[in-house]
């Protein structure tokens, strides 16, 4: 019987197996990190494709039939363990690079995992992944998004190249999922800023983008008052009047550098 605590929505539609194999553009050798192999029904489709596949599974009734179903193939690695709970680095090695992850993640974990994945995303050629269609949305917005766009839009700008690959209707899960899924594919690149300032620009951004609807110089008054006193007019004529949710990616960043100049600030 399917868990709810550990999000088991299991795919039953071959068609949909197979599209996340070709998002992830699976070829012989490749070293694939698989996240929640359920009954393996994603496993096997990435195991015909000749790659290595190092899964990680939470539940130990899963873990029974797994080893099981897959007891012949050499290129089957099972780890049984809660993902959540291995540090990023630990994660980022467990396989060596070039490597690929393909999951069809549980909805609870998938926004915290990709956070967890951010700062050593470098490990991963690509990673493939199907989502809650809502969060997927949230993920690729832009400011002509509308509501869609906010803090977590900001991390897929910073550290992927991304794309809804295709929306997923819940007749492909069994159980049925209340709600639509995406298969989405990151492919992680450069941000320009060191680790510890992507980390202080999530912070900072997250904080900035709590009143969506007020002007920028309200949040910064707020949350950075020594930033504000020492704003420049040149930064208040650019971006005072604006609102949060209508700045795109540059400006953002383009506002950190100006507040990193401001070294005598800190994250509230
Ligand atoms: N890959 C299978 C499929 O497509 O049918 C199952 C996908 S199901 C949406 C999510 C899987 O992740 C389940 O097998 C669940 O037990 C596992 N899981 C949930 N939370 C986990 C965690 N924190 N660490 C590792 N696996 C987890």
């Amino acid at each position: 019987m399917a868990k709810k605590k550990w999000g088991q929505n299991f795919l039953i539609s071959q068609k949909v197996v197979e599209s996340i194999v070709q998002a992830a553009d699976v070829k012989n050798g490749d070293s694939i990190l698989e996240i929640g192999p359920g009954l393996g029904i994603l496993t096997r489709a990435l195991l015909d494709r000749n790659s290595q596949v190092t899964a990680i599974e939470i539940d130990p009734e899963l873990c029974v039939k797994l080893r099981k179903r897959f007891s012949k193939e050499e290129r089957f690695t099972l780890l049984e363990k809660d993902v959540m709970e291995l540090a990023p680095e630990d994660l980022a090695n467990l396989i060596p690079a070039p490597a690929k992850v393909v999951a069809n993640l549980p909805y609870n974990i998938a926004t915290p995992l990709i956070l967890r994945m951010l700062p050593v995303r470098k490990a991963w050629q690509s990673l493939t992944l199907m989502i809650q269609y809502e969060v997927a949305e949230r993920i690729c917005a832009t400011p002509e998004s509308g509501k869609a766009y906010g803090p977590l839009s900001l991390v897929g700008e910073l550290g992927f190249e991304k794309k809804i690959i295709k929306k997923i209707h819940p007749e492909s899960f069994k159980p049925v999922p209340k709600v639509d899924s995406a298969v989405i594919r990151l492919l992680p690149r450069e941000s320009g800023l060191p680790p510890e300032d992507e980390k202080r620009f999530l912070k900072w951004s997250h904080l900035l983008f709590q009143q969506r609807r007020k002007t920028l110089m309200n949040g910064i008054r707020q949350h950075f008052p020594e930033w504000y006193q020492n704003c420049g007019d040149s930064l208040r004529d650019e971006f005072g009047l604006r609102r949060p949710e209508t700045l795109d990616f540059t400006e953002w960043m383009t506002l950190f550098s100006d507040y990193l100049q401001n070294e005598q600030n800190e994250i509230c």
